[in-house]
């Protein structure tokens, strides 16, 4: 079974005009479909099988929509902008397509009536426009505060991301975890200083962060036992070298006629592997890391001085221990001076669960750290680094851009009141317009309410009202089965997630909007033109 939506190829409606934007309009909805149900605190995950019959587990919009094999043309759109969301904000691509998809269902009865798609698309825009004034305009700003409150603010923001999640149990101890991380980091804030482990076994709870780099201890040979565990300001080679005897059979074809010469090719071998232990060893480094193999010859050598070594480093790791701690990756032996070594104030070798870990802490360059996770099953733990990413971005946004919305859908519902209100001050078909696209963003809590159980039209009526008369921050409450200022319960969100998420998916919507055919071209190995009689080429002069 494919994790398709079938949407298949064969079904592919090649209409023009009308008939064309409103099949687009539906294929997108059976994607919104799709993702619908994973939305807010209460929300749903999804169990996605591939075709290798690899299962994951999810509730994150961007990872469904890459899971799901989609090929219509026009609903890829909204992968686009899930994934667009992701990489641009981290959260809210849940939301970015179910909003895109409501605008369409809501402008479709006047598709349907013959309203020119370009007026639809500048009723859009407008909607577009005003909202984004108004969330600027409503968005609280983070003015210079203590470190103890912004960190107070940041882990309420990261504890939101988290609570749709499956790890929500656990959200005020990955807040701190995730605050933790990026707060350790530099200005910049760049995301791949962060490194994230998983080893399967233990609880959430042990999941631990480490401030420095950390790597699963890599294969290694005997002799490694030998070798200290842990140093005080060490020194770090960093190698692209393999220091491992080759089988002769794998480099060359050698014809020998007896042993003596047999000898010779071997020793020739061990005095080149020998030549570059000893610059290794000369150089002053008390880590050897590799990204190719380090041989039993040479882990022995290394243990007999003093030295740790690791080879087979995956080369993110070694990367990301470079920039942490300096110093180069060489692909030679010649050239290792005591300046490309990498330095560090503590390394060590640590068990975690089941498995041995390198750590390396005190890296006087980059700030780094790295969470190592602990949980049970794998699919578990993939979907807690997802979600964790989810926060790490949030809180690196809400540092960078520091202005918070509330969620909830309290948001959603002022912008909608807003619309509604703008729409009566106007005459035209533009009225009715925008007034669609208010009642589109009632989508968000809606949802929430779907999800959770709620009565969706009770709740909603409540929002309505509140907001009218000035409640602007009035949202869903998920604990109560009812509605509550969500600025004052803390459900925040980073402003920058919802005029980012409004935006892909206003611009979604339009663009969706704007294709009135589709034309395939054939696909290659296909004959290029089926039943046409010009298949010979025209110079060939006598019919065949
Ligand atoms: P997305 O992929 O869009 O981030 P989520 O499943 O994370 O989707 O759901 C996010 C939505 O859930 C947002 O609208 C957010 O405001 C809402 N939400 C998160 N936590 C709460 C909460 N405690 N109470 C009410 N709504 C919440
Ligand atoms: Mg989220």
């Amino acid at each position: 079974m494919q994790p398709q939506i079938v949407l298949l190829k064969e079904g592919t409606d090649t209409s023009q005009g009308k008939p064309q934007l409103v099949s687009n309009i539906n294929a997108c909805q059976s994607i919104v479909d799709a993702v619908r149900t994973t939305l807010g605190p209460r929300g749903m995950d999804k169990l996605i099988v591939d075709a290798h019959g690899k299962a994951t587990i999810s509730n994150d919009g961007a990872t469904i929509m890459k899971l799901l094999e989609i090929i219509h043309p026009a609903a890829k759109t909204l992968v686009d902008i899930a994934k667009s969301q992701d990489a641009e904000v981290g959260d809210g691509t849940t939301s970015v397509v179910l909003l895109a998809g409501e605008f369409l269902k809501q402008v479709k009865p006047f598709v349907e009536e013959g309203v020119h798609p370009r007026v639809i698309i500048k009723a859009i825009r407008k909607a577009l426009q005003l909202c984004m004034e108004k969330i600027n305009d409503m968005a609280v700003q983070i003015v210079e505060q203590s470190k103890d409150q912004q960190r107070a603010l940041l882990e309420k923001c990261a504890a939101t991301a988290m609570s749709s999640k499956l790890i929500h149990q656990q959200k005020d101890f990955f807040s701190r975890i995730v605050v933790d991380a990026v707060l350790s980091l530099d200005e910049l804030l760049p995301l791949n200083m962060i490194g994230i482990k998983k080893v399967t076994g233990g609880s959430l709870e042990e999941s631990q962060l480490v401030s420095g780099v950390a790597f699963k201890k890599t294969f290694s040979y005997a002799g490694f036992e030998m070798a200290p565990k842990s140093y005080d300001n060490c020194k770090i080679a960093l190698l692209n070298i393999e220091l491992e005897l080759k089988a002769e059979r794998d480099n060359a074809e050698i014809r020998v006629d007896n042993v003596k010469e047999y000898q010779k090719v071997v020793d020739a071998e061990w005095q080149i592997l020998y030549n570059k232990l000893a610059k290794i060893h000369e150089s002053g480094a008390n880590v050897v890391l590799s990204k190719l193999p380090i041989g039993d010859v040479a882990t022995q050598y290394f243990a007999d001085r003093d030295i740790f070594c690791a080879g087979r480093v995956p080369e993110e790791d070694l990367k990301r221990t470079m920039k942490a701690c300096g110093g180069a990756v060489m692909t030679t032996a010649n050239d290792i001076k005591p300046n490309v070594l990498g330095l560090c104030k503590h390394f060590e070798e640590r068990q975690v669960g089941g498995e041995r870990f390198n750590l390396f802490q005190g890296c006087p360059n980059a700030k780094t750290s790295t969470l190592i996770l602990r949980g049970g099953a794998e699919q578990f733990l993939e979907e807690t680094e997802r979600s964790l990413h989810d926060a790490i971005m949030i809180v690196r946004r809400t540092i960078k851009h520091d202005s918070v919305v509330a969620g909830g859908g309290a948001i959603e519902m002022e912008l909608s009141k807003l619309l509604r209100d703008y729409s009566r001050t106007i005459a035209g078909k533009e009225q009715l317009l925008i007034a669609a696209i208010a009642k589109g963003l009632e989508i968000i809590p809606r949802q929430l309410c779907d999800n959770a159980g709620f009565d969706a039209t009770n709740i909603l009526n409540k929002l309505r009202q509140k907001h009218a008369q000035g409640g602007q921050w009035f949202g869903v409450d998920i604990n109560k089965e009812d509605i509550s200022d969500n600025y004052e319960q803390c459900v925040w969100e980073p402003s920058i997630i919802k005029i980012n998420a409004l935006t892909a998916a206003a611009e979604a919507a339009c663009m969706i909007l704007s294709v009135d055919e589709t034309i395939k071209s054939p696909k290659a190995g296909e004959p290029p033109m089926a039943g046409g009689g010009m298949g010979m080429g025209r110079g060939m002069g006598r019919p065949m």
